[in-house]
């Protein structure tokens, strides 16, 4: 299906509400049933009917079947966050003895579901360098269900071969997930690729305005099916009809968004690279970086994230850097308008808790919807006074 037929037109059914361009927020937690009958086959069959917004709501529905087409599967899932998705697609293929292998340093919140959440239950979980499939092969065991894949990877942008992950996986009967928010549906579509579950952040991206946190999580249906009767309907991790509203909204614009962010965010690189300030730009896309031809092989770009190494020895010239850019937000998250700075350094000496294992010199940067040279004037500035 053409990007365009499915942003501007699928799922909405316009001659059921006035002809209104913009859906409807069916505000609504109930609905009425017609007749007994009408009870009686809702109540079989909750997955294809609307009794309850916790389960069915018509607003949210237009948004699932564009998140399920913009990723070429057959229905989705959204979520109150991007963790209630990672948790529910994680949890609903796991039982007692299972074990997860996961790339790593995957979302922080993904490690903690995996790392302090399931042990409660009998799951193992090990972390595996995902750049190479020697490795993730080695990690498996009788015991592996899932191989959870999250590429790019964030803050050095480490990327999986997701054909031959799936491929593996497939041999030996294991479940695939990805984490796709990093590179969003217009610049990877892993289902293509022979993943079976692709899950997002919908936060960043799609619904890219930095107002509402939410999640997807896009499959085949028996899968969705599975999920709707478990996970989604137990845990109850919803998205309001009127969050899937702000976020149809903020659909209307992702290709522009993501083009325009990827176009400044590669320039950006590209001038950090030559700047003598900097020793490493990590950015898929660059020539110099060590995984460019998978990138270009499973990637058409990169959107606005990457990350880079200033040529410093301390922290507080790091914190200097930081604090002598004027047109970045010193923020977490991303996907919004505005650009956005994470150093690594802010991470060090933190009282009762280890220094990471990246070096203090790693800086993160989420290159918005401004123009880009106004942004490259104030990098520029900033490395200057180091
Ligand atoms: C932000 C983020 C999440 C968490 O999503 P929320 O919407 O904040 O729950 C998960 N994965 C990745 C890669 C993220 O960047």
């Amino acid at each position: 299906m053409h990007l365009s037929e499915i942003l501007y037109h699928l799922g909405e059914d316009r001659a059921a509400y006035f002809q209104a361009i913009a859906p409807p927020i069916i505000q609504s937690s109930n609905f009425a049933f017609r007749d007994i009958e009408h009870m009686r086959s809702c109540f079989q069959d909750e997955f294809s009917n609307h009794l309850y917004t916790r389960g069915n709501n018509p607003t949210t529905k237009i948004l699932r079947q564009k998140l399920a087409a913009l990723e070429g599967t057959e229905d989705a899932l959204v979520f109150g966050s991007g963790v209630a998705a990672i948790s529910a697609a994680v949890l609903a293929n796991v039982k007692a003895g299972d074990h997860v292998v996961c790339v790593q340093s995957p979302y922080s919140w993904t490690h903690t579901l995996l790392t302090k959440y399931l042990p409660r239950f009998g799951i193992t979980c090990s972390f595996v360098d995902g750049r190479d499939i020697a490795l993730i092969k080695k990690a498996l065991i009788p015991d592996t269900s899932i191989l959870f894949l999250e590429s790019p990877n964030t803050m050095w942008m480490h990327l999986q071969d997701l054909e031959a992950c799936a491929k593996l996986a497939k041999e030996r009967g294991i479940l695939t997930i990805i984490d796709n928010s990093y590179a969003s549906p217009i610049f990877q579509n892993p289902i293509a690729a022979g993943i079976d579950i692709v899950v997002h952040s919908g936060t960043k991206y799609l619904n890219g305005h930095s107002d509402v946190v939410f999640g997807a999580l896009c499959s085949n249906e028996a899968m969705i099916r599975k999920i709707f009767e478990t996970e989604f309907m137990t845990l109850g991790a919803i998205l309001s009809p009127n969050d899937a509203a702000m976020v149809l909204r903020g659909l209307r614009t992702l290709p522009l968004r993501l083009q325009q962010s990827d176009t400044s965010a590669f320039w950006i690189a590209q001038q950090l690279e030559k700047h003598p300030k900097v020793s490493t730009v990590n950015h898929p896309m660059l020539d110099s970086y060590p995984q460019v031809e998978l990138a270009r092989k499973q990637m058409k770009g990169t959107g606005g994230l990457f990350s880079f190494l200033l040529d410093v020895e301390t922290k507080e010239e790091v914190f200097e850097f930081i604090h002598r850019l004027k047109r970045f937000t010193l923020a977490v998250s991303w996907g919004g308008h505005e650009s956005l700075v994470i150093p690594m350094a802010v991470f060090f000496d933190m009282p009762g808790r280890d220094n990471p294992s990246a070096p203090l010199q790693l800086v993160r940067l989420y290159i918005g919807l401004e123009e880009k040279e106004w942004i490259w004037e104030d990098l520029k500035q900033a490395l200057a006074c180091i």
